[in-house]
């Protein structure tokens, strides 16, 4: 039976094929192993290949499986990729490297509040509603240019790139290149788009981040995000 470490190492080489198709460097783009829902047994086997960057949707869930899984692999980095509740924002400072999902100037704020108290500062990816799908958070391509001036005159916050979920069943090309010109015109480096189903297609629009979840670690044991 394949565990999460063979999955991982098989979407590995479908991500550096992809690079290469698209004509990039394959160190060009990071691959977020995306752990949300699975136990740390799961995240065990893929840290055994050697890899070390993972994903959560939810601080709670991080907060109980990954102070534990850091104290084997302290090189570990951890991605925030779920939406966040301001009053989680210290918690999410605490434990996350890179937080993908800054969508409103008041969680910016209590990013920022938090990085000044701790001195941890994740580096911060603002989310984009590209798809104008109000649930999933995310701020309106309209409003990014505030925002993205908000974090970084107002809250100072080490701000890096947009990320974005296109919404399922539509064609995300369109997505990715909006997000990607979006980046460009804010001078923002990082692109985190992409998942199982479409990263291979995020690479060749640009993408420098991709969070691939059910191809490493299988159907998540609960339904949902
Ligand atoms: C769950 C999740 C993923 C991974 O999705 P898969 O389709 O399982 O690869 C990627 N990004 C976000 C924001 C997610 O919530």
């Amino acid at each position: 039976m394949t565990g999460p470490g063979e999955r991982l190492t098989a979407v590995a080489g479908r991500l550096r094929e992809a690079c290469e198709r698209a004509g990039r460097p394959a160190d060009g783009v990071a691959l977020i192993a995306v752990s949300k829902f699975h136990p740390a047994e799961a995240v065990l086997d893929a840290l055994a290949t050697g890899h070390r960057c993972f994903g959560e949707s939810r601080v709670q869930e991080a907060q109980a499986k990954w102070p534990a899984l850091r104290e084997r692999c302290p090189d570990a980095e951890l991605h925030l990729i779920g939406s966040l509740q301001t009053n989680k924002a210290a918690a999410a400072v605490g434990i996350f490297d890179v937080i993908h999902s800054v969508d409103r100037p008041r969680l910016a704020a209590g990013l920022a509040a938090a990085m000044e108290r701790t001195g941890r500062r994740p580096r911060c990816l603002i989310q984009v509603d590209t798809g104008a799908e109000e649930q999933k958070g995310g701020v309106a391509p309209a409003a990014l240019a505030a925002l993205v001036k908000e974090c970084r005159d107002v809250c100072e916050l080490p701000l890096t790139g947009l990320m974005c979920i296109p919404p399922a069943g539509e064609d995300p090309v369109p997505h990715f290149r909006l997000l990607r010109s979006l980046a460009a015109e804010h001078g923002l480096a990082e692109l985190s788009m992409g998942m199982s189903a479409d990263f291979g297609t995020a690479v060749a629009e640009g993408a420098t981040m991709v969070r691939v979840g059910s191809a490493v670690f299988g159907p998540r044991p609960r339904p949902g995000a």
